[in-house]
């Protein structure tokens, strides 16, 4: 029998989800400002959507998805990112023809066969946007926005915004040849899925992790160098507009990211303080991933922040959450426990509120309240003979007895 944890994956324990909540009501009340709304989409899609989306050539394709047969031998794949399903979505229920611009956010786990190390899992959790029907620099320039402000709302610090643009339809190939002919020269040198790629998508080679890739794409043609007139003046307006929001950035004209529906804009924001795994947020522009599937022409782009990260980060950087007082009531005798059941149900109106189990010592409930972390222990004693309880501070250990009509108000003052 093998009940264990399979690599790669883990449990979000309860002392970890303020954590979570946090970063998720953070994100949502900012996305809600930028009127985003939420979608929620399946775990598992057809594996052709990702093939055909997420790339064939790509790392994740390739070598990460979790794949496997339903038990009519149909392909399904646990989706490995939030992209293509979004715009399965907007096609099925064609959203095109309800509105011409669609801005959606999901929150959710994700699933790619990876080596497991430090903020790399093989099921993890990504918090995305997608804007579709949109391609205006403006909207480049909005969803970094959104991104930044995000980790800004969340006081995280040590990031930085790192820009590219991979041109388009019409300046790609161009850049592709010059790439291609650049590596032509090292084939022999190229492992055998870089040899692949060299033949079906050389672009893909500058994100292989392969180690004699990473030497030779130091001096491999770079997409910028080859921008048309149009993706060029997109560029520089995305550029020009987070000058003007004074949002830190550095353009890192080798940026391409992992997934092959990129065209112009593509950025990363990324840390100076995880390691290996920099990377907290990738997106950009995806203008034809939409007509890839068989839909009407329409320009997106998106971005996803790692959970998992950004939570390293929360806590490397000492974010501490305050956890909501706990009241805890102790009933000496079972004959009390109408007035037990009556005053939790006056107090759950403002507080978390555990009841002991009369059947239990007072010694054995107080160990309890202590362990559970309780701040105030009320008793439930023979003082409620005479309408009175005894109320103590287990921060401080003082204690006194109040009549029980002002237990709400005593309460207010001790918390
Ligand atoms: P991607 O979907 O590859 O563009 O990645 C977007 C973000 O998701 C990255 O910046 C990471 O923060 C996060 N991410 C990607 N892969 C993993 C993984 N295997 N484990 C944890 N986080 C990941």
């Amino acid at each position: 029998m093998n009940i264990g944890l399979p690599r790669g994956v883990q449990d979000i324990l309860p002392e970890d989800i303020p954590y979570w909540h946090f970063v998720e009501e953070t994100a949502k009340k900012i996305f809600k400002t930028y009127n985003y709304k939420e979608i929620r989409t399946p775990i598992f899609e057809y594996t052709e959507l990702f093939t055909k989306g997420t790339g064939e050539t790509t790392d994740i394709v390739m070598k990460e998805m979790y794949t496997f047969l339903d038990k009519k031998g149909r392909s399904l794949t646990l989706r490995p990112e939030g992209t293509p399903g979004v715009i399965r979505a907007f096609l099925i229920n064609k959203i095109y023809n309800i509105t011409p611009v669609w801005k959606v956010y999901y929150i959710g786990p994700m699933f790619r066969y990876e080596r497991p190390q430090a903020g790399r899992y093989r099921e993890f959790h990504q918090l995305g946007v997608e804007v579709l029907g949109r391609k205006d620099p403006y909207i480049d320039f909005e969803i970094i926005k959104l991104a930044v402000e995000i980790l800004k709302e969340l006081k995280l610090e040590n990031l930085e915004v790192e820009i590219n643009s991979l041109g388009c339809l019409k300046c790609r190939p161009t850049y592709r040849t010059a790439l291609q002919s650049y590596f032509y020269e090292y084939k022999d040198k190229l492992s055998p899925i870089d040899q692949e790629r060299l033949e079906r998508n050389p672009l893909r080679i500058l994100d292989s992790k392969d180690e004699i890739a990473q030497e030779l794409k130091e001096k491999a043609p770079q997409p910028l160098d080859y921008l048309c007139e149009e993706c060029k003046i997109h560029f520089d307006k995305v550029i020009s507009y987070l000058s003007l929001e004074k949002i830190n950035y550095k353009i890192s004209p080798k940026l391409v990211r992992g997934l092959d529906y990129y065209t112009r804009t593509v950025f990363e924001i990324i840390t100076s303080s995880l390691g290996a795994q920099n990377a907290i947020i990738g997106g950009g522009r995806y203008d034809n991933l939409v007509e890839t599937y068989g839909g009407p022409s329409t320009p997106g782009l998106g971005f996803a922040v790692g959970m998992e990260r950004l939570l390293l980060l929360l806590k490397q950087q000492g974010c501490n959450i305050q956890t909501e007082p706990l009241i805890f009531i102790a009933i000496e005798k079972e004959e009390f426990i109408k007035e037990g059941i009556n005053l939790s149900n006056q107090l759950r109106a403002s507080y978390r509120v555990e009841v002991g189990p009369p059947q239990e010592s007072l010694k054995t409930q107080l160990k309890w309240a202590d362990k559970l972390g309780s701040t105030i222990v009320i008793f439930l004693d023979e003082n409620i003979l005479e309408n009175k309880i005894k109320v103590k501070n287990f921060i401080d250990g003082k204690e006194k007895i109040v009549p029980l009509t002002n237990i709400t108000e005593e309460l207010k003052i001790m918390l």
